[in-house]
């Protein structure tokens, strides 16, 4: 089964498409979290990002640096929310590599982030040396 941004890519459903390249395209999210919320979506399907390589990730990110630069300039956005939900468990409903860019204004009172969370004694020290790269 193709996933709704294989049938955006190939004009199979329509979209509001603000870029596109051989790698990638941006799109309106139907469902925006903000007005202007924007999608950057890879070409091939990659459940992940860690399933992608390097050259799509990082091109994906150089595209959402100008979306970014773009939401400053004619939203007069103040700042963005970039995300990837990255799996089920993280809210990922398409799994299908893409990148949300929210614009967000000072005192918009938006939140993207879960609360905040507190250690037992000695649990960051144990994290820290399991997740060390
Ligand atoms: P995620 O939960 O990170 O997988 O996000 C999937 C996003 O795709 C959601 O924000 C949806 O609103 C968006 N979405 C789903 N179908 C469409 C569509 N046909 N056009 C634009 N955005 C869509």
């Amino acid at each position: 089964m193709p996933t709704v941004f294989e049938l955006i890519r190939d004009g199979e459903i329509p979209s509001r498409k603000i870029y596109e390249d051989d790698v990638c395209f941006a799109i309106l999210d139907i469902s925006p979290r903000a007005k202007g919320h924007t999608l950057v979506i890879s070409k091939e399907v990659y459940p992940t990002v860690a399933d992608a390589p390097e050259e799509v990730t990082g091109h994906m990110m150089e595209i959402v640096k100008k979306i970014d630069r773009k939401m400053r300039k004619v939203l007069n956005a103040d700042g963005t929310n970039v995300i990837i939900n990255n799996s089920p468990a993280s809210g990922q409903e398409v799994p299908h590599l893409h990148i949300h860019v929210l614009p967000r204004f000072n005192g918009d009172g938006l939140s993207f982030f879960p609360p905040v969370q507190s250690y037992e004694d000695g649990e960051a020290d144990k994290l820290l040396e399991l997740l060390k790269i």
